[in-house]
């Protein structure tokens, strides 16, 4: 087990990078179905969950998140896969376990939005709870180091997950983010940043957003939240271009064609790494201490975002380096045969 839990490691200005993402990539490698989007890779191959767990560790992630997302009844019911339910969470638990004990990294269980919470629909709300309920119970059987409650649209559901991450986690803490819509607010009419500072007023440890909007759209959401919370905030943006015209990647067009470009068309709008670099040298900057990116990541990604909060993960030794580069390199790697006018060969269709 690490030394320092997540509170331990956010005190005195401390930070955490977390890699999510395994959703998109699972789908992009051929592991797991567009649409539903169901973790059923952790039931058919749980090898492949246990190497990109390991993997995102190598690029820099502090904690290991335990892949149940839309791992829960409503989703494996939505399939025809109910009674997989408790095997799947119980090896993805399991899964992270291992390999944040291995690495020494931290584990976190998590829940997320249900897809049936209806705000104004008493009786969803204790669908809603049973559902976290067992979730939360099965987590806190793997000895979690916190526990995330993900990618919510109203506070009322978020504020369901806190209550059941209090009382049934077995006191972890919780990190509580929201899935920004193209508004302002979430949809049962809350800023951002009052919504956060409820949830840490009701004892969420980390409060913030994550998925839906890319960097550049997901900041300025950001800069109100941390403003208005006193805690750690965290940031969790997916990596795409998304802008202020088109704040959510399910706003995004793709260029060619002039459709929808979510889901299968988002790569036409991922961020650059530069893009990125920025994108985390302005969190740091605003005070952002939980960084990461969501759907879309991508293990090359994180090791950005390590580096940039100053640390030096393995896949770090496998860094750009581009004064080695036989032609653009510097004197020493560069052939002298790689003339001015034969780099412009490569460059230019002349
Ligand atoms: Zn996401």
């Amino acid at each position: 087990m690490p030394t320092k839990g997540l509170l331990e490691r956010l005190a005195d200005g401390g930070t955490l990078v977390v890699a999510e993402g395994y959703l998109y990539e699972f789908e992009r490698r051929g592991y797991l179905k567009a649409g539903a989007f169901v973790p059923e890779v952790v039931l058919e191959h749980p090898e492949q969950l246990r190497l990109l767990s390991e993997e995102f560790v190598h690029a820099g992630s502090d904690t290991v998140v335990a892949y149940t997302y839309y791992g829960h009844r409503e989703k494996l019911r939505a399939i025809g896969r109910e009674d997989d339910l408790e095997r799947l969470q119980r090896t993805a638990l399991q899964i992270a376990r291992e390999v944040a004990d291995k690495t020494g990294t931290l584990m976190a269980g998590d829940i997320c939005n249900t897809t049936v919470f209806d705000k104004d629909d008493p009786k969803t709300h204790k669908e809603v709870m049973a559902m976290f309920k067992e979730q939360v119970e099965w987590a806190s059987e793997y000895n979690v180091d916190y526990i995330i409650g993900e990618t919510f649209n109203d506070l009322g559901e978020a504020l369901l997950a806190l209550e059941a991450i209090k009382k049934y986690g077995k006191g972890v803490p919780a990190v509580i983010t929201f899935a920004p819509s193209g508004a302002y607010h979430t949809f049962d009419g809350y800023l951002y940043g009052d919504a956060c500072r409820k949830l840490e007023e009701a004892g969420a440890a980390v409060v913030g957003v994550n998925c839906n909007r890319g960097p550049k759209s997901m900041l300025p959401i950001v800069r109100e939240i941390v403003k208005s919370c006193k805690g750690p905030v965290a940031c969790i943006p997916n990596p795409y271009r998304t802008t202020h015209e088109h704040p959510t990647m399910h706003s995004l067009i793709d260029p060619d064609t002039g459709k929808m470009a979510f889901p299968e068309d988002l790569p036409a709008w991922l961020c650059s790494r530069t893009q990125i670099s920025e994108f985390a040298r302005e969190a740091k900057e605003i005070g952002v201490r939980y960084i990461g990116l969501c759907c879309g990541n991508a293990s090359y990604y994180t090791r950005i975002l390590a580096e940039v909060y100053g640390r030096t993960p393995p896949a770090s030794k496998y860094s750009p380096d581009m004064s080695q580069h036989f032609v653009y390199g510097d004197e020493k790697f560069a052939k002298k045969y790689f003339s001015d006018g034969l780099k412009a060969k490569l460059a230019t269709n002349e």
